[in-house]
């Protein structure tokens, strides 16, 4: 199949990562696409660069002041003077009435739901990139292609209207969503990342267009911890169209393929004519973020049951971090995918 990739993530190298109090070396490197180009190679897959929508697409999705913000943000960040290497909010001003500031700081807390999202000199443009390898991917599949792949990176999922979180700046899925929705009446995404799909959860809440289904690790014990429970189930006229199904921390590839069973007939009932896939690989049962414990057979398999639900398809890369065998369960998936199709 079409893969879609360009060089311009690199730009993007984040460095801080607070867990729990330690702060590490982010896992979320320019080395995970290097990675999954390897797995592209084994698969046979066809790179292709993307084409520069520009603005449009990320428009459909993100606010005019998140936009804004993020074009800006490390030029205002230098002015400061005393400003870090990276972008680290120290406020959030969540769940109480605020206004909208005008300091970088309180711009940088109130356009970031936590600290994993850190914002260097090359992250606008990176995460600009992304959605053009989206918008691409979605626009392949558009003019008659059956499948495309996105090479997104940094990853979109955790990204909302106007917040970024969890490595996420711009939300991938969702800009592909909306693009395909410019032909498609009604799209669905189904987020396979061992995290939520928050970002697009919350974009996508009261739509009634576009379903959104996640299977990830338990919330209860698991990031993101306050979205991802069963009883998230969409709002005012999107109310039903949002599916989570939380799994047992280290649930394996039969427990996996049981949920991929129930997505499937939710997205069937929902009866959409083109599929986004969040493709996160992280699930894996080497992933260093260890939630869920899928092996690359599982992944052959979680390919094939996609394969099945029988729609055009838009693979957008979200996590999945360095493990030997990121590009192998790559690889795997989309075999898995294009073997059954
Ligand atoms: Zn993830």
């Amino acid at each position: 199949m079409k893969a879609v990739y360009t060089e311009r993530h690199r730009s993007h190298d984040p460095q801080f990562y607070l867990v729990r109090g330690v702060v590490k070396r982010t896992t979320e490197q320019p080395e995970r696409a290097d990675r999954l180009l390897k797995g592209l190679a084994a698969g046979k897959h066809t790179l292709v660069e993307p084409t520069v929508f520009g603005q449009g697409p990320r428009a459909r999705i993100h606010s005019p002041e998140y936009l804004r913000f993020l074009a800006d943000a490390w030029e205002e960040w230098t002015a400061i003077g005393d400003a870090g290497t990276e972008m680290i909010p120290n406020m959030h001003p969540v769940r109480q009435a605020a206004t909208y500031p005008t300091h970088i700081v309180g711009k940088l807390g109130w356009h970031t739901v936590d600290t994993s999202a850190p914002i260097g000199p090359g992250t606008w443009d990176a995460a600009c990139a992304a959605t053009d390898v989206a918008a691409t991917a979605a626009q392949l599949v558009m003019d008659g292609e059956d499948t495309a792949y996105a090479l997104c990176r940094p990853p979109g999922h955790h990204a909302y209207r106007d917040q970024a979180g969890g490595f996420c700046f711009l939300n991938n899925s969702a800009i592909a969503a909306a693009h395909l929705r410019q032909k498609h009446e009604r799209v669905a995404i189904l987020d396979v990342d061992v995290h939520h799909g928050n970002g697009t959860q919350g974009i996508f809440y009261e739509s009634p267009d576009v379903l959104t289904v996640s299977i990830h690790a338990d919330p209860t014990r698991y990031y993101p911890f306050v979205w991802g429970y069963a009883h998230e189930r969409g709002a005012g006229p999107g109310l039903g169209t949002n599916l989570n199904i939380p799994l047992p921390l280290g649930t394996k590839d039969d427990g996996y393929l049981q949920a991929l069973g129930i997505a499937e007939k939710t997205i069937a009932a929902f009866a959409p004519t083109a599929l986004v896939v969040a493709l996160g690989l992280d699930a894996s049962e080497h992933d260093p973020l260890a939630g869920l414990a899928v092996t690359t057979d599982g992944f052959r398999r979680i390919g094939a049951a996609i394969a099945k639900i029988g729609l055009p398809t838009v693979f957008v890369q979200e996590g999945g971090y360095l493990s030997d065998l990121l590009g192998t369960n790559l690889t795997a998936v989309l075999a898995g995918f294009e073997g059954a199709r």
